[in-house]
């Protein structure tokens, strides 16, 4: 037998709450739906009661005619019910008139109804410039953008880099092998196209360069495994919140540090998911509402391990599912969400 076949039943009995549905109503900050424009929205929102997601921000709403197209879908069915953020188009990046071109779009993405700014991983793993050079997360060129969504107020929710374990040796000692023997693209040699922590540090020298815009760091900034350091950084950069999208089993592996880490980041914390997989919600309601022992996540090669619930209090809940969310993102209607 070998490890991707071992799959032993537990024989512990404990209390369980499977939930299906949130406590609260909540804001999803990370979801993508690349068909908004022509997509039957219905199906979407039924999907969406059954969770009790209140809200769903969908990352990938493009730019100009196309976003244009998906925000008229939304106005004309759902206004209330989902929130699109604008992408950047890099292509010619590094040319003369490149960035006010892109900060022109911009504001007319965000004229057009767009409420924030999602930035793909590209950016620092293949964006080059017009020479043909990396462009990294940290280049001075884009700051006219990050400003403009200062002066915007709105957020800007980034991706940068990848887990750590995706650089290093595949071998026996790596957490993520089964991911990686699964998904073998996601392989990368030790410097390419720099090493992890090149990329996060540029991120956060870009962070700290601008103070004054609301950065949104996905994936806990991955450091969801290492909540003291995220502590840390948190500490220092005023500026920036973090989502949990696809890191829930991290926190559902160390709930008590988890736990006083949402007490102290409290205000910091926005509901994320990332892939649009509605059953997989369970689990997050699961480690965030309850305090239940011992149980699975929904893919082995994201956690062959078990977790337990962090058992929130419900101030804590209700920031987390939609108060930061509100706070944060301009124009979600918040008659929808309970006010004290
Ligand atoms: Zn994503």
């Amino acid at each position: 037998m070998d490890f991707e076949t071992y799959e032993p039943v537990s024989t512990l009995i404990v209390p369980e709450h499977k939930l299906t549905k949130a406590k609260y109503p909540f804001i999803d900050v990370h979801n993508h739906q690349g068909n908004m424009a022509t997509q039957n929205l219905s199906t979407l929102i039924q999907e969406m009661e059954k969770l009790n997601m209140g809200v769903m921000v969908n990352l990938s709403g493009q730019t100009g005619e196309r976003l244009k197209q998906s925000l008229k879908n939304v106005k004309e069915n759902y206004p209330k019910r989902f929130i699109v953020f604008a992408n950047i188009d890099f292509k010619g990046f590094g040319e003369p008139d490149w960035i006010n071109k892109a900060v022109q779009q911009l504001e007319e993405d965000v004229r057009n109804g767009a409420n924030g700014l999602k930035i793909f991983k590209n950016l620092g793993f293949s964006v080059k410039d017009n020479s043909g050079n990396r462009v990294p997360v940290d280049d001075p060129r884009l700051n006219a953008i990050w400003e403009k969504c200062a002066e915007l107020k709105i957020p800007v929710l980034i991706h940068t880099a990848d887990p750590k374990p995706f650089w290093d040796p595949m071998d026996d000692k790596n957490e993520r092998w089964l991911e990686l023997s699964t998904h073998p693209n996601r392989k990368r040699g030790s410097d390419n196209p720099v090493p992890f922590e090149q990329l996060i540090e540029e991120q956060h020298r870009m962070f700290k360069k601008n103070r004054n815009t609301s950065f949104i760091a996905a994936h806990f900034g991955w450091y969801p495994n290492d909540l003291a350091r995220l502590s840390e950084l948190l500490s220092k950069m005023p500026n920036v919140y973090v989502e949990f999208g696809a890191v829930i089993a991290e926190l559902g592996r160390q709930p008590r540090a988890a736990k006083s880490f949402f007490e102290k980041f409290q205000d910091r914390i926005l509901f994320g998911k990332d892939s649009w997989v509605p059953a997989e919600y369970a689990t997050y309601f699961r480690v965030l509402e309850t305090e239940d022992e011992y149980f699975p996540y929904h893919k082995k090669y994201h956690a062959f391990w078990r977790m337990y619930g962090l058992g929130l209090d419900d101030r804590i809940l209700k920031k987390v599912y939609y108060k930061n969310a509100l706070r944060i993102i301009p124009n979600i209607d918040k008659s929808m969400f309970p006010i004290d």
